[in-house]
């Protein structure tokens, strides 16, 4: 921790709101991430100040979670969040808390929090509060429940997908007991919004160890999204292998599923996941892709340009070079960088020009679509006279 510190904005949060008689830490995955030596992303403080009080400290603040007491603070135009101390009501829809109550003590805001290493505080002046031995957990990389795992899937099922993510990302083991929880309240999971599945799921497609997926669908965590059936570890692993980028990681997700039979539409799961439409779009060109022959010549390839299009291709055969260690993609860099044609964007010669030489209707489009076979075949003949004499040729 000794080489990461928290930035002059941060402290001067922490000390302004002590300096007006109100306990204040940095909490959460801040300190985590600092313990681990890593810089964190936000940084988290909570406080004994109730959210009014905040905001009278802070002027340049706004309400951004009122009602769970979250104020956001705007100092030398950096935004800190800034959270009353409080615990949770009873989750009757194993989510959200029916209520949140504020309350002045520390350890019972760090109680309410998922798993010890994210329940461990830090004052201004570098005193740990850590009353579930998180840091101890952290040495050990140890992924472990604030009290009792069942109980705490119980009122959030979310966080059983957290704890597979924090160990994907982390490279932590989850440990037994709370692995035995994620077991027993798995089926809970089926309460959880789409959206939120989403995004844990994407989370932790995008960490570096996407096979801990295999962990997760085998304790039935997606069991509301996929048939009985398991992925191959192996290729699970291999998705690391591809860009840090959502939309070929899910491209390639799906595949594996496909291929273990987990889907049988990619269209089908990924809209169930609420994604975009872009993005289903995309894998599920991709899985085409991907379903059929690999072209061993340069006019097929340039098919698939033509048919898909350059980002779905790419994403394809990124994921084919991640599955097979093949080298598909330097083959389609190449011909992007040759310029060659693929597309009736590029083609020499466009619909006027055959308009103008008295080709009509259906004529016009049939007449392209040969010359564009033609220079996909030939690139060097993309030359507009010589492609406007072809077509006089054979229109004779
Ligand atoms: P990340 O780096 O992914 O943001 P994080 O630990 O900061 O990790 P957040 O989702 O930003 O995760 O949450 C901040 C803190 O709030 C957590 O460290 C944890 O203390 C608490 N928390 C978040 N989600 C939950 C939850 N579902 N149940 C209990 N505590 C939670
Ligand atoms: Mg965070």
């Amino acid at each position: 921790m000794a080489n990461v510190k928290p930035p002059k904005y941060v402290r001067q949060v922490l000390v302004t709101l002590q300096g007006r008689g109100y306990p204040a830490y940095l909490v959460g995955g801040c300190v985590r991430d600092m313990l681990l030596g890593m810089r964190p992303q936000d940084w988290d403080i909570c406080t004994g100040a109730l959210p009014e009080q905040i905001m009278e400290v802070f002027p340049d603040s706004r309400p951004t979670g009122l009602r769970h007491g979250t104020v956001t603070v705007l100092v030398d135009s950096h935004a800190v969040e800034v959270t009353t101390f409080r615990t949770e009501g009873a989750y009757a829809d194993h989510r959200h808390p029916d209520m949140v109550q504020f309350v002045g003590d520390l350890t019972a805001d760090l109680s309410r929090r998922d798993f010890t290493m994210n329940a461990i505080a830090l004052s201004a002046d570098g005193l740990l509060a850590d009353p579930f031995g998180g840091a101890e957990d952290i040495r050990r990389q140890l992924i472990r429940c604030v009290g009792n795992p069942e109980e705490r899937f119980e009122e959030d099922a979310l966080r059983m997908f957290r704890a597979l993510r924090f160990s994907a990302r982390l490279g932590f083991t989850v440990d037994l007991f709370t692995m035995e929880g994620i077991r027993a309240k798995a089926p809970l999971a089926a309460c959880l919004a789409a959206e939120r599945v989403r995004e844990e799921v994407e989370k932790l497609l995008l960490t570096r160890s996407p096979e801990t997926m295999f962990t997760l669908i085998e304790l039935g965590l997606l069991s509301s999204y996929l048939r009985p059936g398991l992925p191959d570890p192996a290729l699970l692993r291999r998705l690391s292998r591809l860009p840090r980028k959502a939309q070929p990681r899910w491209a390639g997700f799906c595949r594996i599923l496909l291929l273990a039979g987990c889907i049988d539409s990619v269209e089908g799961f990924l809209s169930s996941l609420r994604l975009d439409n872009a993005t289903i779009r995309l894998a599920a060109d991709s899985c085409a892709i991907l379903a059929s022959p690999l072209p061993q010549r340069d006019l097929d390839r340039k098919r698939w340009l033509r048919q898909y299009g350059v980002e779905t291709v790419r994403c394809a055969l990124s994921c084919y070079d991640a599955f097979t260690g093949g080298h598909e993609s330097r083959e389609l860099r190449r011909i992007l960088k040759s310029g060659e044609c693929f597309s009736l964007r590029h083609l020499a010669v466009s619909g006027d020009d055959l308009t103008a030489l008295g080709l009509r209707g259906r004529a016009v489009g049939e007449m392209l679509d040969f010359l564009l076979e033609y220079v996909m075949e030939y690139p060097d003949n993309n030359r507009r006279e010589l492609l406007l004499a072809l077509c006089a040729g054979t229109e004779e």
